[in-house]
């Protein structure tokens, strides 16, 4: 397939859905709404603001109250075609899938938004997204969420892949005629759980406590700015507004930086001091949900690293971890029942 193949499918689309794609607004590449093919960016960086915000709102309106009871409000949501997700955050939505699962809000949202990734050659996305030093995974489409993926080739010709119903059904009324269908066979890969993940989840654990923490407890500021960014972050708050015009119930996107994330009755806060904030964000992330969904919890896509204020490099920071040998603390994450 050639561009004027795809820029008339991305016509097609247009027709039925708002495309939102990447697209450079002076040096910074966004994630907008996009008229315009030739609008489009094809370099296959990754772009600072990431595609969760289109799934996982920073406030979404749960109830409203009336004087008698609680009205659920699954609003109208609008129908969003994302075009050009990479692949790392398409494993960080296939990761969100996992969690939100049972939740009807990102369901809706989720099922109003024609996820299209795109690749500039998946061999060299990897050596470009070299955060994690991820190896290719054989088969990685197959184990990622999307309904339509891009491949540029090097040629300058385009390969199309469906990988949902929607997108087949899409291709199809949209004219394509050649493209591949790849069958969704899960989130984890058949070679089964990642044994680097295994292995960082035991020195995470092990790492509790020591002298790595207490370093960086001196030098973060938990400002939560790689929270927010990061595309695998989905910890909320619930929060109810009594105003009589707008008595609702809202969950507001948080961080376990802020000071008010584990605050209880009585003014104790299990995360108090710094070493304590950090330690448990990347504990979520390298513990607790390989635990609870056996996937990293971090897809290494490196915005955390490039939002730090003060210069705090996973990469650096995994490095530390994986030095260490001794068992301090025995921390067994705890499996929730959802
Ligand atoms: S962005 Fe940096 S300083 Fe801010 S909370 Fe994260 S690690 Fe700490
Ligand atoms: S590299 Fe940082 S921002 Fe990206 S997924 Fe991992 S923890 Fe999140």
């Amino acid at each position: 397939m050639n561009q004027k193949e795809l820029e008339k499918i991305f016509k097609f689309l247009g027709r039925q859905w708002q495309i939102f794609a990447p697209q450079l607004e002076g040096d910074n590449l966004a994630i907008s709404a996009v008229e315009n093919f030739a609008e489009i960016d094809w370099s296959g960086e990754i772009p600072l603001e990431t595609w969760k915000k289109f799934l996982i709102p920073s406030e979404e309106r749960l109830f409203v109250f009336d004087s008698q009871k609680s009205i659920e409000t699954l609003p109208e949501i609008q129908k969003n075609a994302l075009w050009g997700v990479n692949v790392l955050d398409l494993k960080a939505i296939t990761l969100i899938d996992q969690v939100f699962g049972k939740d009807p809000y990102y369901q809706k949202r989720r099922s109003n938004s024609l996820l299209i990734g795109y690749s500039g050659g998946l061999e060299s996305d990897y050596k470009k997204y070299k955060v994690l030093s991820h190896n290719l995974e054989e088969n990685v489409l197959e184990h990622l969420a999307f309904d339509i993926f891009i491949v540029k080739l090097k040629n300058g010709q385009v390969k199309l892949y469906s990988g949902s119903r929607r997108g087949q059904e899409t291709l199809d009324k949209s004219g394509a005629k050649d493209y591949e269908n790849i069958e969704f066979a899960g989130p984890v890969p058949e070679k089964g759980t990642d044994k680097r993940m295994l292995s960082l989840m035991d020195k995470m654990e092990k790492s509790y406590g020591t002298k790595i923490w207490k370093d960086l407890d001196k030098i973060c500021i938990a400002c939560g700015k790689c929270a927010i960014n990061c595309p695998t972050c989905f910890c909320f708050d619930v929060v109810d507004k009594s105003d009589p015009k707008d008595c609702s119930r809202c969950r507001n996107a948080t961080t376990c930086f802020y000071n008010d994330f584990s605050l209880v009755a009585g003014g104790h806060k299990e995360l108090d001091k710094v070493k304590q904030k950090i330690y448990f964000w990347y504990a979520h992330k390298f513990i607790r949900i390989p635990f609870e969904y056996n996937l990293p919890g971090c897809v290494g896509c490196g915005r955390c690293t490039r939002v730090c204020p003060v210069g705090i490099k996973l990469n650096d920071v995994l490095a530390e971890v994986g030095k260490t040998k001794e068992k301090k603390v025995i921390v067994k994450p705890i499996k929730l029942k959802t």
